[in-house]
């Protein structure tokens, strides 16, 4: 098979779209088998991963998409050297990776388009790898666990049913991108804000009413996507409010008058609950809260343009200020807040409803340079 060997670069080995079920090993020298670096195997017809891939044993890429695979057998675990595998639009589900594929050394694994239920415990084993796409599957949870992934850079989800993130997941010190969007998402966790890496959040179609106020930490964020989702224009407050203890309205008056206190002068379970007070962040309230506090959405001037709906919890309701009662002006809550234009290159907010559906609104809010 002359023409199939020479159809690429000495490394590359592409036999795709031949509509085979096994690997014509027969037809594919040694010396051949030895130097391909890059296989190509997408558009057949495997239902099972072809063991003999084994024989390529200094393989680094193997793209294996758009077949019926529904199961990889232990064979694979023989590539030493692999680091990219791709296996998307296929048939597998949880039970369909060998046990120990957590031991290779993989830094690309793409199974988007595939049934998993869940993110296959193998793959939050895999210690070196930096992008992990599982799009388009049937994912309802990131496992907690998605922190022991330490060398991930991007974490695609997209497309699956997913409804919370665990905070977990901020743990990642080297995560530069993030895909979330499409899926049932209804909150942020506030840690969130810890991916010092991120450049790109993309959250768009999900159920976000509001974003958690920390956000504004994400200091390397140049992209972030949220149209599609039914975020609040609207001034709203939570009109739950617990009146404060008889503790904490003590406890606000101490820490608020800056008074002294020491374990000498009162029980360690009262330094502890005193210590454990939160700054209200309203800059022209000087206060103090403990646990009772009132959630408020502020909006957040986003480089002069969009205003986005933050939420933050303020000491009192008497915190507001006057003017935030009026439904969308929040006059004096900008200031502390003002993302700096170079910071931000892009937010996407909106459809643009007068075009196709598919063709989105692109919202620069810095000029290129
Ligand atoms: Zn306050």
């Amino acid at each position: 098979m002359d023409v199939l060997e020479n159809m690429e670069g000495d490394n590359v080995l592409n036999l795709s779209r031949m509509d085979l079920d096994t690997v014509p090993l027969e037809d594919i020298s040694e010396e051949k088998q030895n130097e391909t670096q890059q296989l190509l195997l997408t558009h057949n017809r495997f239902s099972v991963f072809p063991g003999s891939v084994a024989c390529f044993r200094n393989l680094l890429f193997l793209d294996i998409s758009s077949n019926r695979l529904t199961f990889i057998c232990d064979e694979i675990l023989e590539l030493g050297k692999l680091k990219t595998l791709i296996a998307k639009n296929n048939r597998m589900d949880e039970f369909s990776l060998p046990k120990d594929l957590g031991k290779m050394g993989l830094e690309i694994v793409n199974f988007s388009g595939n049934r998993f239920e869940e993110v296959p415990s193998q793959l939050l084993e895999l210690q070196r790898l930096k992008s992990l796409s599982l799009g388009g599957n049937r994912l309802k949870t990131i496992p907690p666990k998605i922190e022991h992934l330490i060398s991930l850079e991007l974490l695609y989800l997209g497309g699956n049913g997913i409804i919370s993130i665990p905070p977990e997941l901020a743990n990642l010190p080297y995560l530069s991108y993030l895909g979330l969007c499409d899926n049932r998402i209804q909150g942020l966790p506030p840690q969130l804000a810890q991916l010092n890496s991120l450049r790109s959040l993309s959250l768009h179609n999900n159920l976000l009413t509001y974003l958690p106020r920390e956000i504004l930490n994400l200091v390397h964020l140049q992209e972030l996507s949220l149209r599609g989702n039914p975020l609040v224009v609207r001034f709203v407050k939570d009109l739950i409010y617990n009146p404060p203890s008889l503790l904490e309205l003590a406890g606000r008056i101490v820490k608020s008058r800056n008074l002294c206190y020491t374990l000498k002068d009162m029980p360690g379970n009262l330094v502890s609950y005193l210590d454990s007070a939160s700054k209200c962040p309203n800059p022209k309230c000087a206060g103090v809260y403990f646990d009772s506090c009132v959630r408020h959405i502020k909006f957040v001037d986003f480089c002069g343009k969009y205003r986005l709906p933050l939420m933050h919890y303020l000491c009192s309701p008497q915190c507001f200020s006057p003017c935030s009662s009026n439904s969308q002006s929040d006059c004096d809550s900008e200031d502390e807040f003002n993302v700096p234009r170079h910071r931000m290159q892009k937010v996407l907010l909106g459809t643009a409803r007068a075009l196709k559906p598919q063709v989105f609104f692109l919202i620069w809010l810095t000029e290129l340079e």
